[in-house]
């Protein structure tokens, strides 16, 4: 069992995390231990790392959630089934736990493009889930993906929360929201969530844009709406440095109005916004 377990601390006290890309090149690792002596300076609870599909990062993956124990920060891993068999899944589960990796985040990862299925031997993130307790019982914790503007393959909100619950049921201890920037659709999930017997904590996911290009290039992506104050101000912004200053400005408010509303625990989306959150975090 962790000797941590996220899910019981984010019940009793507030918490941060950060979610990390893992480089490409050398030069980009080199700029990770940075970004992470940065980070560190704001005792994150964990640093999550992301998976590339089949495991295309898995070396960079595993480096990278090696360098976060080097920091004396607890890693949690991302994990998918896109293009992943269950032998595949077993072995790199088992390389994590012998680098001491036993935090999971179990996804399905997005679909190959123009395929149906995921092309592994699990179609959703609840079987991952299942697989996971069934293999290793305890020796994981396991949390998994929430959205709360409902997921783009699934028009039905409710059917989308039932499979949150049903990856409850299989043993997921909590969730992390994709991002968004509307507090409301956000505590709306929630609500609904906790109607239809979701107990676990849900950790809401922010990411502030920090370039031009993110006001649109991240709603698209992520299909999250902005609430039209937002929508308001995106459309004032020139430069960059705009864009930077308003996500500083509209996260920060996000923050503080979810703390307001009860929910203490923060999970900051960092890729290129490293600064801006840690402005953030100094302005809270
Ligand atoms: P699922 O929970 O399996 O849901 C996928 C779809 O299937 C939904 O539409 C759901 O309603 C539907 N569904 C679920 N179960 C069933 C069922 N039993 N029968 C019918 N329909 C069902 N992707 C990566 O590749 N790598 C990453 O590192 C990564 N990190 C992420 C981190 C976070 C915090 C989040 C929120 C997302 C991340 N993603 C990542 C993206 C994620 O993999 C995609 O959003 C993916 O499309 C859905 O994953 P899921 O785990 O929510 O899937």
């Amino acid at each position: 069992m962790p000797e941590i377990k996220f899910s019981e601390v984010m019940r009793k006290r507030q918490t941060l995390s950060f979610e990390v890309f893992p480089p490409k090149t050398e030069k980009g690792f080199q700029n990770l231990q940075t970004v992470f002596d940065h980070l560190k300076e704001y005792r994150p609870e964990y640093i999550s790392v992301t998976y590339g599909a089949g495991g295309s990062n898995i070396g960079a993956n595993r480096k990278v959630c090696s360098m976060i124990r080097g920091e004396g920060i607890t890693p949690m891993t991302h994990f998918s089934v896109v293009r992943n068999r269950s032998g595949a899944i077993k072995e790199q589960l088992n390389n994590y736990l012998s680098d001491g990796i036993d935090h999971v985040l179990a996804l399905r990862g997005d679909l190959p493009n123009g395929e149906k299925t995921t092309l592994g031997d699990f179609q959703y993130a609840s079987q991952l889930v299942e697989f996971i307790r069934s293999t290793y019982g305890d020796r994981f914790e396991i949390a998994v993906a929430g959205m709360p503007e409902g997921h783009v393959e699934n028009d039905s909100m409710q059917s989308d929360i039932g499979y949150l619950k049903l990856k409850q049921d299989m043993g997921a201890e909590y969730a992390v929201t994709q991002l968004f920037y509307d507090n409301a659709k956000f505590i709306r999930f929630v609500m609904k969530a906790r109607q239809m017997g979701i107990t676990i904590p849900i950790l809401p996911g922010l990411k502030p844009f920090a370039k031009l290009s993110q006001l649109t290039v991240i709603p698209r992506t992520f299909h999250c709406d902005l609430p039209q104050e937002l929508a308001s101000e995106v459309v004032k912004c020139k430069t960059d440095e705009d864009a930077r200053c308003l996500g500083i400005e509209w996260a920060t408010e996000q923050c503080r109005q979810l703390h307001a509303a009860g929910f203490g625990n923060i999970h900051f989306y960092t890729v290129s916004a490293v600064d801006s959150v840690c402005e953030i975090i100094r302005r809270l």
